[in-house]
C-alpha cells in the first residue's frame, strides 16, 4: 500500500498511467497466433478449392470424351440399321433373300469393331437372319425388352435397351434396334445390332483413373449399361442405387457433384454428360481422396510449419511474460523501498508524524497557496508540560511512549486531509492548518488539550497529577512579503505565553486590529 507523504493539494504531475504491458503482450501474441492460424486456414481452403476445381475441369473433359465416343459408337451402329431397314423394307426377308442378307450382315459386323452381331426377327420374335452363319433356333426374343418396345411403339427411330446376354454366344451386349414395318406400316419384325459391352470396357480402361474411380454408361433413366470396374451384379440395375442418379444425373445435360456412394461409402466427384442424339448418359467419378491427396500432403506440411512457428511464438511469449513479471516485481520492490525511504526522510520514526523537513516543505506550499487564494493559514505549537520531570520520574522509555500517545491524539484530532501534524523537536509538536482562521485553530488546540488530559496519563511531576500540554496558536493570511520564520516565531511566542500563563492552556497570538493580541483559554 503506497504511503502518503503530506501534499494533499500538490500531487506530483505527469504521473502517466502505466501501459498494461503483460495484457498487451499476451493479447498481441494471441492475435499473432490467431492471424497465423487464420492465414493457414484461408490458404488451405483456397488450395483445396483449387484442387477440387481442377478435378471438376478434368472430370468435364473426361465425360465429354466418353460421351463423344459413346455417341459415335451408337451412331455408326444406327446408320447400319437404318440402311439395312430401308433395304429389307424394299426386298422383304423371304427365304430367297436371306442368304444375301446374312452375308451383308456379316460384312457389316466385320467392318464395325463395336458390333457383336446383327439380328433380324419376324413379328413373332423368331430368328430370321443373323450375322452369324449358323442361325440360332432358340425360343425367340418375343420376351426381350427391345422386341416388346417395338411391338408396342410405332416409332421408327432407334431404340437402345438394357444390356443383355446374347442368346447366340452368351456375350454381354447392348441392343440397338429399329422397328420393321410393311408397306401399310404394320409391325413386321425387329432389326437389332448388338454392341459389345467389352468395347466400352476397353475404352474406359484407356483412361488413367484412381483405384476408387468409376466410369459408367447408362440409359437416361439411370439403368446401367457398362461400367469400370466391371460388376456383373450391377448391370441392368439403376444408378440410383449409388445415390448418383438422384443427385447428379437427373439435373442438366452435364454437371458434377461430390456424393458419398450409398454402396461403398466413398465420397467421389461424379461428373456426367447426357448424349445429344441418344437417351444415354455417361459418368466418370474420381474419389475425393485421390483429388485431395496432394492437398493433404501440403496441408500437413503447412500445418506443421505454422504449428512450430506458433509454438516458438508461445515459448517466446512465455519467456517475455516471465521477464516482464520479474521486472514488474523488481520495480514494485524498488517503489516500496523508495516510498519507505521517502517516509523515513519525511517522518519521525518514534511518533509516525511528519518531521521538520516535511513541515518546511508544507509551509512553503501553503504560504504560496494562502497568498494566491487569500486564505488564512494557522499554526498550533504544542509543548508537553513538565516533561523533564516525567522522564525523571518514569524513565525515557515511558517518556517515549508518552510522546507516541500525544502524537496519536494529534493524528486523531486532525480530520482534514490538508491538516499536518508535525513532531517539531523533542517533546514539541506543531499542527499546520491551511485555510483555517484563528477561531478554527483555537477550537482544534482546545480539543487537543482536552484529549491529552482525557488520556489520563499519570504524571507525578505535574501539579494536576496528569500529563498536560500547552499550546500556542497563530493565524494570518500570508502574503509574499511574510517569512516562514516569523510565522513560526509568533506561534512559538503564543506557546511561550501559554507556558508563562501557567501551562495546560491554549494561548493565541493574532494580528487583528493591526496589533498582536493575546487570548487565553484556561481549562
Ligand atoms: P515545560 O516544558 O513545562 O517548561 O517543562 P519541561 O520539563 O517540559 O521542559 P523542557 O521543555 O525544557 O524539557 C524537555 C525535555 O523533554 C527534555 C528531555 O528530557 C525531554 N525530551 C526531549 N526529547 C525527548 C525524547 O525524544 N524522548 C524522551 N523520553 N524525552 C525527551
Ligand atoms: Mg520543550
Ligand atoms: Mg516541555
Amino acid at each position: 500500500m503506497p504511503i502518503s507523504i503530506y501534499d494533499p493539494f500538490h500531487t506530483p504531475g505527469g504521473a502517466l498511467k502505466r501501459l498494461p504491458l503483460l495484457k498487451a503482450a499476451v493479447t498481441f501474441i494471441a492475435a499473432v497466433c490467431l492471424c497465423l492460424c487464420g492465414l493457414l486456414y484461408l490458404q488451405l481452403e483456397q488450395s483445396r478449392r483449387h484442387d477440387v476445381e481442377s478435378a471438376r475441369i478434368a472430370s468435364a473433359t473426361l465425360t465429354r470424351a466418353m460421351a463423344q465416343q459413346a455417341q459415335d459408337t451408337f451412331l455408326q451402329a444406327d446408320l447400319v440399321l437404318a440402311s439395312l431397314i430401308d433395304w429389307i423394307q424394299i426386298d422383304g426377308f423371304g427365304p430367297a433373300v436371306q442368304p444375301r442378307l446374312q452375308q451383308t450382315f456379316a460384312r457389316r459386323v466385320q467392318s464395325l469393331e463395336q458390333l457383336h452381331g446383327l439380328f433380324l426377327f419376324d413379328k413373332h420374335g423368331h430368328w430370321v437372319v443373323t450375322s452369324f452363319e449358323n442361325l440360332h433356333r432358340g425360343a425367340g426374343v418375343a420376351d426381350r425388352e427391345y422386341f416388346v418396345f417395338h411391338q408396342q411403339n410405332a416409332s421408327l427411330i432407334a431404340h437402345i435397351g438394357p444390356a443383355i446376354r446374347s442368346r447366340q454366344n452368351g456375350e454381354w451386349i447392348i441392343p440397338v434396334s429399329r422397328r420393321l414395318n410393311d408397306q401399310d406400316g404394320n409391325f413386321q419384325g425387329v432389326l437389332m445390332a448388338g454392341i459389345k459391352m467389352s468395347y466400352f470396357e476397353r475404352f474406359f480402361k484407356s483412361f488413367s483413373l484412381d483405384e476408387q474411380g468409376e466410369m459408367a454408361l447408362a440409359l437416361s433413366d439411370g439403368t446401367l449399361l457398362a461400367r469400370r470396374p466391371f460388376d456383373e451384379g450391377r448391370i441392368g440395375h439403376p444408378l440410383a442405387q449409388e445415390n448418383i442418379y438422384n443427385h447428379a444425373l437427373a439435373g442438366g445435360m452435364s454437371g458434377d457433384a461430390l456424393i458419398r456412394s450409398a454402396i461403398d461409402g466413398v465420397v467421389r466427384l461424379y461428373g456426367h454428360q447426357h448424349l445429344q442424339a441418344y437417351p444415354l448418359v455417361v459418368t466418370a467419378a474420381m474419389s475425393e481422396e485421390s483429388i485431395l491427396a496432394g492437398w493433404h500432403d501440403r496441408a500437413f506440411q503447412s500445418s506443421l510449419i505454422v504449428g512450430l512457428v506458433v509454438l516458438g511464438i508461445c515459448l517466446f511469449g512465455w519467456v517475455f511474460v516471465r521477464q516482464v513479471r520479474n521486472s514488474e516485481k523488481i520495480e514494485a520492490d524498488l517503489r516500496k523501498a523508495q516510498e519507505a525511504l521517502a517516509l523515513i526522510a519525511t517522518h519521525d520514526s518514534l511518533t509516525g508524524l511528519a518531521n521538520r523537513r516535511l513541515f518546511e516543505r508544507a509551509l512553503d506550499i501553503e504560504f504560496g497557496r494562502g497568498a494566491r487564494q487569500r486564505s488564512p493559514l494557522s499554526l498550533i505549537m504544542l509543548d508537553i508540560d513538565f516533561f523533564k520531570h516525567y522522564n525523571d520520574a518514569y524513565g525515557h522509555v515511558a517518556g517515549d511512549h508518552c510522546l507516541a500517545e500525544v502524537a496519536k491524539v494529534l493524528k486523531s484530532c486532525c480530520h482534514r486531509k490538508a491538516d499536518l501534524a508535525v513532531r517539531y523537536g523533542g517533546e514539541e509538536f506543531a499542527v499546520l492548518l491551511p485555510d483555517t482562521n484563528l477561531a478554527g485553530a483555537m477550537a482544534l488546540a482546545e480539543q487537543i488539550r482536552r484529549s491529552v488530559i482525557d488520556k489520563h496519563i499519570t504524571h507525578s511531576g505535574s501539579p494536576t497529577g496528569y500529563l498536560t500540554v500547552s499550546l500556542g496558536c497563530y493565524a494570518f493570511v500570508p502574503s509574499s512579503l511574510d517569512s516562514i520564520e516569523v510565522f513560526i516565531q509568533r506561534a512559538d511566542a503564543a506557546l511561550y505565553q501559554a507556558k508563562h500563563g501557567g501551562r495546560n492552556r491554549v494561548a493565541v497570538l493574532s494580528t487583528e486590529g493591526g496589533l498582536d493580541t493575546l487570548a487565553r483559554s484556561d481549562r
